[in-house]
């Protein structure tokens, strides 16, 4: 029989569950991925672009192919499949609600629908807390349940691949480069390589150091699945940064119980927020007037990817002090970042809004305190905010009349 492996945000053929099944079990295989108007990758396209070039390699290398098809997902799967005779598809299953609705339509084509894991390191829903309810709320307890999950083994990249003959393999499109990694699975396996012999053993102690950049730039493979969360955290076994694979987790089980997570508040607090379009384009552009915050946004502008610690700096920025929604600001995120994800920004967002699952809705952010301790020399802010180049710290976090760099908002 034929089977087609309708590729989404797995873009890989290592660890792939579902891709491994078919070339097991199927006599031909169609590896699939639909270029989905729907669900335009924006400035990813380019990334995204070189995830399924790098693919189409891998497979060819095997012997197969990656079948690109524009269209409605569904539509194209069904057309495909009546062209191939298949009669099953394998899908590695998601939390987002878009990719949620993708899997119940096809389920509802005639066809079987197969779903696999590999889009986190535990399944969404195989976790239930003891206390009741249908997902983990906080994160401690879900930390504990994770790291003692049952895990499945790591899956073997298939060795063969068979696809059926005289099949039009299809366009990638080009696009505009952007940001400052590129995509594919070799790529991201080079990374992960590098980060395992040189940084994962300095994590706990640099993780935050903004000017250093002590983290391993994996997210955007991650979200696209270039890597598989599985695998990564077999590979990198350390605590301070399992810990980090387990929050991504943690988010996408939230979203899959609450998939209304990127509109909704999670925990509604009575915010009422402000409008004020002044003030939301001057943080956009990292123009606000407090150092920290404009450097967060401008690597955001410059790079398409923010350091954890600017990230959460720059969103309690908006949130706690310019009081404005913080859908407002994970709009301008997912714009912009190479990594963004439905599930861990919504989720990162709501948590410093403290409409989320932050236990501590209300803590307060000093910002300067903040500069001083993750940018102690000043040289994050010296590197995006050109302006205040020429200033030593600490002096480079209060500016006082400098020409050209605005006053505090
Ligand atoms: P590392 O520190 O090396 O961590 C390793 C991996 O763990 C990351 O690649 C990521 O997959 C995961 N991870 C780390 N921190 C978090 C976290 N807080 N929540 C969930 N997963 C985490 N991450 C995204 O992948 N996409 C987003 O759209 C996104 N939006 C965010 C928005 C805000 C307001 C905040 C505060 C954080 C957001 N994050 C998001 C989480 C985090 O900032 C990034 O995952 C991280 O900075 C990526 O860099 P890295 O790969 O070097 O991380």
């Amino acid at each position: 029989d034929t089977v087609i492996v309708l590729f989404n945000r797995d873009l890989r053929v290592h660890d792939h569950p579902a891709l491994a099944a078919a070339c097991e079990r199927a006599g031909r295989v169609v590896p699939l991925f639909v270029l989905d108007p729907s669900v335009a990758a924006g400035r990813r396209s380019a990334f995204l672009g070189e995830c399924l070039r790098d693919l189409r390699e891998s497979l060819r290398d095997r012997g197969g192919e990656l079948f690109v098809r524009q269209g409605e997902t569904v539509a194209e799967t069904m057309r495909l499949a009546r062209e191939t005779g298949a009669t099953t598809v394998h899908v590695s299953a998601d939390v987002s609600a878009l990719a949620r609705s993708r899997q119940r339509r096809l389920a509802g084509e005639r066809i079987e629908l197969r779903r696999f894991p590999g889009v986190t390191v535990v399944p969404p829903d195989l976790l239930q807390p003891s206390g009741g309810g249908d997902h983990y709320k906080v994160f401690t307890p879900y930390w504990r349940a994770w790291s003692q999950a049952p895990r499945r083994a790591v899956a073997d990249p298939p060795k063969r691949v068979s696809v059926p003959e005289d099949l039009a393999p299809g366009d990638i499109p080009d696009a505009e480069p952007y940001g400052i990694m590129r995509g594919g699975e070799q790529a991201a396996r080079a990374r992960l390589d590098t980060w395992i012999k040189e940084g994962l053993d300095d994590y706990e102690e640099g993780h935050d150091d903004l000017a250093g950049a002590r983290t391993s730039r994996l997210s955007p493979y991650l979200h696209f699945g270039c890597l598989s969360p599985l695998e990564t955290a077999v590979r990198c076994d350390q605590e301070a940064f399992t810990r980090q694979l387990c929050w991504r987790d943690f988010h996408h089980q939230v979203t899959f119980a609450f998939p209304e997570l990127p509109r909704r508040d999670y925990r509604p607090r009575g915010h009422t927020w402000r409008a004020d379009a002044g003030a939301l384009r001057a943080w956009k552009e990292g123009l606000t007037g407090v150092p920290i915050v404009d450097a967060g946004m401008r690597q955001l502008l410059a790079e398409g990817f923010m350091h954890n610690r600017a990230r959460m700096i720059t969103a309690a920025y908006l949130v706690k002090e310019l009081k404005i929604d913080w859908r407002e600001g994970a709009a301008h995120f997912f714009e912009h970042l190479l990594d963004a994800d439905v599930a861990n920004n919504s989720g990162n967002w709501q948590w410093i809004a403290g409409t989320g699952n932050d236990t501590r809705p209300n803590r307060s952010f000093n910002y300067l305190r903040q500069a001083r301790r993750f940018d102690p020399e000043g040289a994050y802010v010296r590197r995006y905010v050109p302006e205040l180049a020429g200033l030593p710290a600490p002096a480079v976090h209060e500016p006082t009349g400098v020409r050209g760099y605005p006053m505090p908002l």
